[in-house]
């Protein structure tokens, strides 16, 4: 099931399908398709895509548990599933798949896809994946960092063999991320959130996101050159934070993150 993308030596495409802090059109929840195998997160975004699109996914690495980065995985294993002759294999933590067995695939929120149609065959496979371990599916090899969030969460560093894009997850302030990143030999692009304006900071602490003016601590913390794109923008608020990080970081020039958005690596 895999395209020419896929098998291309040192090509990849990433294409934005969500990048939002939420809903409300254009507005999509996190999901990210490289090639046309594998997801980072599955949020309202994957919603974008047909159900041939869908039927080509083999791979999903989940940030975290939350239910903007989760809410399409089980829609997606239903709708598929039937299709495949194989299971669709969710890398994440060990928090992430407990959270997903016991409060999501329940048999009470939505069926237990790790069982069905058969425990020998099933839709989904989890797949526990450790932050700062790697997966090298194909020529992609895609690791995990752990970075700091209300709950146990991770950003990823996608490298296609001749560059790499990192994205943060949710997260507030932290030093392995940036470390890691520093360590790169080629960091083309960084997605990095940065959910409220500068006058919620209280909330971003609370909540563990990110302001403009703590996005400007972190990104002191870079090393290397890299495009920068904002992701996890409060819809409704895009512009204020956009305005508020041009202010604080006028030497990096960070971007919005928009959906339907493809970078290629
Ligand atoms: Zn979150
Ligand atoms: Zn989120």
């Amino acid at each position: 099931m895999r395209s020419l993308y896929g098998r291309s030596a040192d090509h990849m495409k990433v294409r934005v399908l969500g990048c939002s802090g939420g809903i409300g059109a254009p507005a999509a929840t996190t999901s990210f398709l490289i090639d046309d195998d594998i997801l980072i997160d599955a949020g309202t975004g994957l919603g974008a895509l047909s159900l041939a699109e869908l039927a080509r996914i083999d791979h999903v690495f989940l940030t975290h548990s939350h239910l903007d980065h989760i809410n399409s995985l089980p829609l997606m294993a239903d709708s598929v599933g039937m299709m495949r002759d194989k299971p669709i294999v969710v890398y994440a933590l060990a928090e992430t798949m407990e959270t997903l067995r016991d409060h999501v695939m329940n048999g009470r929120v939505w069926p237990d896809f790790t069982v069905i149609p058969t425990p020998e065959n099933p839709f989904l496979v989890l797949q526990e994946m450790a932050a700062g371990e790697t997966r090298q599916i194909g020529t992609r090899a895609i690791t995990s960092i752990a970075v700091n969030h209300t709950i146990p969460a991770v950003g990823y560093v996608i490298d296609s063999g001749s560059g790499s894009l990192a994205f943060s997850g949710d997260t507030t302030v932290m030093d392995a991320f940036w470390d890691e990143l520093n360590a790169l030999e080629e960091l083309r692009y960084l997605f990095v959130e940065t959910t409220f304006t500068d006058e919620n900071i209280e909330l971003a602490k609370i909540s563990k996101h990110l302001c403009p003016s703590m996005l400007a601590g972190e990104l002191a913390k870079l090393d290397v050159d890299a495009e920068i794109y904002i992701s996890h923008l409060m819809p409704g608020s895009e512009q204020e934070i956009m305005a508020e990080i041009a202010k604080h970081i006028p030497e990096r020039t960070p971007r919005a993150l928009t959906r339907d958005q493809v970078f290629e690596l």
